[in-house]
């Protein structure tokens, strides 16, 4: 999965519209690190050799190829085997979405949100990122999905800090 650093980060208010091609590109050469209960799902159920460890934590395998251990093609296409369980790095690909303006162009990334603000890019690494100007599908479609991933992965971490501090 392509890295933030050494790629681009551009911001969503010069993005027309995203949509995967399925190309393949951020699932080869590039590592995905996992979180703690994705490596405790995926471990057990595909194998020691579906993993490897990095110094700090575990990522999927890389085979001898540079391929992600889950990548599969099917015709033209390149798919996940592992789509409806995959990594959170890749749910989210293409997209950051912070709670600060880490890469900068804080006004063209600020998207408000309910109440809440987050800012919000996009890898230019991405084959499926269309530059131009926001369309209403990307606006009100696309980008609330992607922040309510992020959204999730936010409360189950406040969950679990509640959780271990309670003991
Ligand atoms: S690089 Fe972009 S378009 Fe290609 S598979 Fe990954 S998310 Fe899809
Ligand atoms: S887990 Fe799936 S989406 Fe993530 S890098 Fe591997 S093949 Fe790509």
């Amino acid at each position: 999965m392509l890295e933030a650093n050494g790629f681009h980060m551009i911001p969503w208010k010069l993005v027309e519209d995203w949509e995967c091609k399925f190309c393949g590109k951020c699932c080869i050469n590039h590592k995905v690190p996992l979180l703690f209960e994705e490596y405790a799902k995926i471990e057990p159920r595909y194998g020691p050799s579906s993993v490897e460890p990095g110094e700090r934590m575990f990522y999927i395998r890389l085979l001898h190829d540079g391929k992600c251990f889950f990548l599969k093609k099917h015709g033209e296409k390149y798919l996940c085997r592992i789509h409806d369980e995959k990594p959170y790095v890749c749910r989210m690909f293409p997209f950051r979405v912070l709670r600060v303006p880490k890469y900068g162009n804080e006004e063209l990334s600020e998207f408000k949100y309910g109440t809440k603000v987050f800012y919000i890019y996009l890898n230019r690494g991405c084959s499926g990122v269309k530059l131009g100007n926001p369309s209403m599908r990307f606006v009100e479609k696309v980008l609330p999905e992607f922040i309510k991933i992020y959204a999730n992965k936010e409360a189950n971490e406040k969950l679990l800090l509640k959780s271990s501090s309670s003991f």
